[in-house]
């Protein structure tokens, strides 16, 4: 990544109009891949991404992709000359207009010396030939925010903006779209900014990850390292996990199983579709991972690997469990253990222990 294609935002109290918030950031957002933005609600996410587009400005700000000037305190280009997709919760499509014609206009508005992605490809993405001919108010929730993502896709912005853009949809429809939003976050060359709630959706989708609270940013960095991290919010979630990336190294038909290859350690998962050589990423729950002091030959746990204890913390929301950070070679991986074993195992800082897995889930 060169330094001049990052998206850079410095915005310095920032205040909004009627309200007490304010908002003070100061991003390097990488120019591929998917930044989520995460934080409580009224953290200013919605904020942050409408000062980006334009539609909230001031002269304190500094605005560039590729050291192309959005704001400064002499420029301000206006939103609609902004080069920007924007999803929102909401797919808001012109009723009047058939989808076919929603994404017509997104066409005309198109910067045609970006060629990012085409109308076939972007149709093929969303699956939605069949539905073009249909108005909004025939088309499912679901269905309608696959057209705003087309038409966010047909501007061929330089940036995607996408604001929660599965929370107005109940569990069946979000889980028949995350795969639609994969696809595009895997396959966009552009920069991604996702906002999200929802930790499953940042671990399926996002390279890098900024926390806000308050109108400040608390945490930045790549997503497998924040994971790994104990004392953030992530690792005080219920679903607190890490995410491994590795090479499938092994495989064995009679088993079932693949082998997959990280840092000197192997995890053995149940073979899907994947090939020797494959790179795949697999979730690691903490809470499915419990820790012994020797080898366990005579358990049916496949997964052991030797770890060293980084650091633990009491769960301050319950004392009665203990969040131990353990280090696979360098790779972090979380473990939610009651307090009472963490004393009579007599686990410490530095000490060597065998991390036994559960369960592992493959992600891609
Ligand atoms: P998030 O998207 O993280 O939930 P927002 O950016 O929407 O947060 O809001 C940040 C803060 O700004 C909140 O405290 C909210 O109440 C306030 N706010 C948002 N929009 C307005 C507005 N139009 N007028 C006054 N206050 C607002
Ligand atoms: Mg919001």
């Amino acid at each position: 990544m060169t330094k001049s294609n990052i998206l850079k935002v410095r915005i310095r109290k920032y205040h909004l109009k009627d309200s007490n918030f304010s908002l003070d950031v100061d991003l390097n957002i990488p120019s591929t891949g998917v930044t989520a933005l995460f934080g409580p609600s009224g953290s200013g996410k919605t904020t942050l991404l409408r000062c980006i587009a334009g539609l909230e400005k001031n002269q304190q700000s500094e605005l560039s992709l590729s050291n192309e000037f959005w704001q400064t305190n002499k420029i301000s280009l206006p939103a609609h000359k902004r080069p920007i997709g924007y999803v929102f919760q909401e797919a808001n499509l012109f009723p009047h207009l058939t989808a076919a014609e929603n994404l017509q206009f997104a066409i005309k508005r198109a910067d045609k010396s970006q060629s990012v992605i085409s109308y076939s490809e972007v149709i093929r993405l969303m699956d939605i030939e069949e539905i073009l001919p249909q108005y909004p108010s025939q088309l499912s929730g679901g269905e309608r925010q696959r057209i705003a993502i087309a038409r966010a896709l047909l501007i061929r912005p330089k940036l995607l903006l996408m604001d929660e853009p599965l929370a107005a949809l109940d569990d069946s429809l979000k889980k028949e779209i995350l795969p639609y939003l994969e696809a595009i976050c895997h396959s966009s060359k552009i920069p991604i900014i996702y906002v999200s709630h929802s930790l499953d959706e940042v671990i399926r989708l996002a390279d890098h990850m900024v926390v806000l609270e308050k109108g400040r940013v608390v945490e930045q960095g790549e997503t497998q390292f924040l994971l790994g991290k104990l004392g953030t919010f992530f690792s005080r979630h219920k679903d607190a996990s890490v995410v491994i990336t590795g090479i499938i190294t092994e495989q064995s038909a009679q088993w079932g199983l693949s082998w997959l290859h990280f840092d000197n350690q192997d995890i053995i998962v149940k073979q899907g579709n994947e090939k020797i050589g494959d790179q795949l990423r697999l979730r690691i729950q903490s809470k499915d991972v419990s820790l012994s002091l020797s080898p366990q030959e005579d358990s049916s746990i496949l997964n052991r690997l030797t770890v060293i204890i980084d650091d633990m913390i009491k769960d301050p929301k319950d004392p009665s469990m203990v969040m131990l950070r353990l280090l696979a070679g360098s790779t972090p991986i979380l473990a939610r253990v009651t307090a009472l074993s963490t004393h009579n195992l007599a686990l410490s800082k530095g000490q060597t222990v065998i991390a036994q897995i559960k369960s592992v889930a493959l992600l891609r």
